[in-house]
Order: structure tokens, then C-alpha cells, then sequence
């Protein structure tokens, strides 16, 4: 049976509000305080299955070389998508209620199981590249409203091609890692000079990103229909934006320290195939792409998307925004078809993010920005009292995905992180 056969269970209880079911079966990269070598595991409800001892015993043996006991998905990945999915298979298969391998072997069910909560998430891929695309109309149109024109927001290349910008790989980091407020250079509208301070508008960024899983060659280019084959999976994306050094850094080149200093990633990823059933449509394209990025088929994706804002002045937690990533407007085969349309080769491990996932209500905005729209109207939390036009110092941002269908629901989990005070120079 297909791994995402809806009718599948696993031995294992999974509740049916778990991100987790045998219908997903995400990969990331774990360790634990007994065992604090890094591995590949697969969520399965509150459990981690370690792919590293399935492999040591000979269960799965995806690669000639060990692919599981490493510290990041790329070897795996590397292999490519006929070996993803095979591996998936033997792993649903594994997990399977009316399959005994894994089920009836107690000591093997100890040594492979771990409960989640005991598991350390490391990134999950080595970073080879991070590039942002800009990909939502809503946002797009938000941004260029505050920033320059509202009558004419979007600027004239918008509409014919996905916008982007190479980001730095360096500073990706894995859900609940600690982000310090940067420093940097501003000049508000009124001042006469800039000057070096901390970043006062702190922001984030609701995103998704795809991981590549293929080497291209340079000068090859992807063909939009080829490209979602060279996709290994997604995960949330927390663009952390300082919007006051953006706003005196980005012309002409774009954004550059205002997204360096930290980029979070949730630590499961969720396959491509785990997310087929859940394709849509994407919007209409007008004016009609050039002919290498017209596609045809539905190739957007029905994942419900929030992000959740915990201060400290505010016991609870407070939802700040809900939206779809169904409403982007240019797909991901059509980011991976532009990128490499000048020759531009990829790699296994690639980061492509979508950009900013905004919807067409105020409360579907990805970004504080847009939500208190630049600070003139700043969000009130559920308390009735916290204000927040940008994030301050202890301020904790947490974004969640999933896809919810008629029979589960195949999930992200979340990306998580801590906003810490600006460090003084000395
Ligand atoms: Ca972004």
C-alpha cells in the first residue's frame, strides 16, 4: 500500500491532533542526552524511529555507505527520489499495525524508539545555499504600499518573474535557537545622518522552504514541468527581519544585514510525497509567464499556516495571524526554473524560501510589519492591554503548519525563537 493511503495505522497510538501520523513520516536530525551522537530519525506521534539502528541492524539500507548515522540529511538526500520514496515505504511498512518486524521485537522497538520529548532537533540539512524569494502577491503589495506607493505597489517585474535574493547559509539556524537583536546602521526618515544602533523594529516572517535534493550542473537549467522532482521536502521558515536597517540598507541591491543576522528553520522535513495530497491549484497568472515558467496541473499546496506571539508582560500566548500558503502566487517549481534559467547551478541542501506569506485579510499577514502596518497600528494581544508593533527583547515568535485533510493531518510542527537583548559593544 502507498504510504499515504489514508486508511493506514501505525502499532504505534498516534492522536489524531498529532502533526505526526504514519501518513507523513517527516525526516530530521535528533540526538539525546544518553546517546548524544547526531542521527536521521522520522516522526512518528510522540516518537522518533532511528533510522541510524534500523540501518546498523540492516533493516534500511538506503546507500552502500551509511546515509542515517550522519549529522545532517544530505547524504540521504544525495541518493534521490526514487531511493526517498522506497525508503519511506519501508518505513511506513516497519511502522505498520499489521506489519510484526518492528511491532513484536521488544528490544528492537527500545533501542529504535525514542520518546520525543527526549529528543535534542539539530538543523537538518547542511545548508549549501539560502535564497529568499518574494513570492506573495498580498506581501509584495503590503511592502511596496508602506515603502514607496501605494498606487503602484508592485513594481514592474513583479508579475513576470519570482523575485529574489541570495541570503546568507551561514546563519540558518533550527528551531529554539536564541536570536540577538542586531546592530546596525539606520536613519529614520527625519534624521539628517545615520547612525549605529540597535535594530528598534524587529520583525519576523511567516515563510515555507523547499530543500533541494538534486546537483545541478553549472549552465543547466531546470524545466519548471522537471522541477518538483528535484524537491526533497519543506519546512517552516522564520525570515527574523530588522526593518529599520532594511529600510536604510536595501536600495538598489536589497535586503543585506536586516536578514543575515538569523534565519530559523523548523527541525522536521516534510516530504514532497507526504504532501501530494494535499495539491492545489495556484492563483491565475495575468500577464501569462514566459514560456519557462508557464506550467500546467496544480502545483500549490493546501497548508494551513499561524504564527503564535508569547510575551512576557502576557501569560498567554496569542495567535497573530492565520493564512494558506494555497494563495502563493508563483509556485515553487517556478522559483527553482527561474534560479537556474542563467546557468545557475544548485545543490543538495539548498534552502529556497518563498517569502513572506501573506493573505488578503489583516489578520492573514505574515510579518508585524504589515499586522501593525508599519507600527501606526500596533496588535493588540489577547489580554486586551500588550501592544506590539515589532518584537521586543524576551518576546518568543512560534510558527505552525499543517496540512489538515478529510482523514489526518500531516503536519510541520514549529519553528521556535527567543528574541534576547541587543549585545552593548564594548
Ligand atoms: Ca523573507
Amino acid at each position: 500500500m502507498h504510504p499515504n493511503t489514508p486508511s493506514l495505522k501505525s502499532f504505534i497510538p498516534v492522536d489524531p491532533s498529532s502533526d505526526f501520523p504514519i501518513q507523513n513520516l517527516p525526516f530530521g536530525i535528533f540526538s539525546t542526552r544518553q546517546s548524544p551522537e547526531l542521527r536521521v530519525g522520522v516522526a512518528i506521534g510522540d516518537w522518533v524511529l532511528d533510522l541510524a539502528q534500523l540501518e546498523k541492524i540492516g533493516l534500511l539500507t538506503p546507500g552502500n555507505e551509511s546515509v542515517f548515522n550522519q549529522p545532517a540529511l544530505n547524504d540521504f538526500i544525495a541518493l534521490g527520489q526514487s531511493v526517498w520514496r522506497s525508503t519511506r515505504a519501508q518505513i511506513s511498512l516497519l511502522l505498520r499495525e499489521d506489519h510484526a518486524r518492528l511491532r513484536d521485537d521488544a528490544s528492537l522497538r527500545t533501542s529504535a524508539l525514542i520518546p520525543m520529548h527526549e529528543a535534542i532537533m539539530h538543523l537538518p540539512i547542511a545548508v549549501s545555499g539560502y535564497t529568499d524569494f518574494y513570492s506573495s502577491k498580498e506581501h509584495a503589495t503590503n511592502v511596496g504600499s508602506m515603502f514607496r506607493d501605494p498606487a503602484n505597489a508592485l513594481l514592474p517585474n513583479w508579475l513576470h518573474l519570482p523575485v529574489g535574493y541570495n541570503g546568507r547559509a551561514s546563519s540558518v539556524v533550527v528551531s529554539g535557537t536564541d536570536i540577538r537583536r542586531p546592530l546596525g546602521q539606520v536613519k529614520p526618515p527625519s534624521a539628517e545622518q545615520p547612525h549605529f544602533a540597535a535594530c528598534a523594529k524587529l520583525d519576523f516572517e511567516l515563510e515555507t522552504a523547499f530543500i533541494v535534493g538534486a546537483n545541478t550542473a553549472l549552465g543547466e537549467q531546470v524545466s519548471v514541468n522537471h522541477a518538483e522532482d528535484l524537491m526533497f521536502g519543506m519546512v517552516l521558515l522564520n525570515d527574523w527581519s530588522a526593518r529599520d536597517i532594511q529600510q536604510w540598507e536595501y536600495v538598489p541591491l536589497g535586503p543585506f544585514n536586516a536578514k543575515t543576522f538569523a534565519t530559523s528553520i523548523s527541525p522536521w522535513v516534510v516530504t514532497m510525497e507526504a504532501l501530494e495530497p494535499f495539491r492545489l491549484p495556484g492563483p491565475t497568472q495575468e500577464p501569462e509567464p514566459l514560456p519557462y515558467l508557464r506550467q500546467s496541473g496544480d502545483h500549490s499546496f493546501d497548508i494551513q499556516l499561524s504564527v503564535e506571539l508569547h510575551t512576557a508582560e502576557c501569560e498567554q500566548t496569542t495567535t497573530i495571524c492565520n493564512t494558506n500558503y494555497r494563495a502563493m502566487y508563483w509556485s515553487m517549481a517556478q522559483q527553482l526554473a527561474h534560479h537556474t534559467i542563467s546557468g545557475c547551478n544548485v545543490r543538495v541542501g539548498d534552502l529556497m524560501a518563498s517569502g513572506t506569506i501573506s493573505g488578503t485579510q489583516p489578520d492573514s499577514f505574515g510579518s508585524l510589519l504589515e499586522l501593525s502596518w508599519n507600527g501606526q497600528r500596533p496588535v493588540t494581544l489577547i489580554d486586551g492591554q500588550t501592544k506590539r508593533s515589532f518584537l521586543e527583547d524576551g518576546d518568543v515568535v512560534t510558527l505552525r503548519g499543517a496540512c489538515v485533510g478529510a482523514h489526518y493531518r500531516c503536519g510541520f510542527g514549529t519553528v521556535s525563537g527567543r528574541v534576547l537583548p541587543a549585545l552593548t559593544r564594548g
